[in-house]
């Protein structure tokens, strides 16, 4: 059964997934920033074969503030940035939470990068684990926690 679905802006590009997140995450970097042309970056985070794209998606992939490579895939047409694909952990797909039909559904629980956040964010009490700056250990660890309560 479908839990959540969205695409890009034109169309050409729609996904669905069976699941629920295992975590949904705010990014405060300065690459999602950029690359989302956004303030604050919200992922939900699925593994990879969780998630079915239709049509075509664009690869640009970066070097992270973390060191690490990251793909971020978009639409062609549109230039609808919709999933990124951290290198850091291998496997996930980050499904950037405005591109969902219903973008409502979802809450971060974890923020990441916090060293760069903008005055204005404020999580009103959502926010239970907030890192400096990617905190990938821990943030893998709450990713394995949340997987064995998917189960
Ligand atoms: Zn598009
Ligand atoms: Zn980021």
């Amino acid at each position: 059964m479908i839990k959540h679905q969205g695409g890009c802006h034109c169309g050409n590009v729609r996904y669905t997934t069976n699941y629920d997140p295992m975590l949904v995450m705010a990014c405060h970097c300065k690459t999602c920033d950029k690359m989302l042309g956004v303030g604050t970056a919200v992922s939900a985070i699925f593994s990879e074969e969780e998630v079915i794209f239709e049509g075509e998606l664009k690869r640009y992939s970066v070097l992270g503030s973390s060191g690490n490579q990251l793909h971020y895939d978009f639409c062609g047409n549109c230039g609808n940035n919709i999933a990124t694909y951290p290198l850091l952990i291998d496997g996930i797909v980050y499904m950037h939470i405005g591109s969902f039909d219903n973008p409502m559904a979802f809450t971060p629980k974890v923020e990441i990068w916090n060293k760069t956040k903008p005055e204005w964010f404020k999580s009103e009490g959502c926010i239970v684990e907030s890192f400096e700056d990617n905190g990938s250990l821990e943030r893998i660890q709450l990713l394995m926690e949340n997987m064995d309560q998917r189960q």
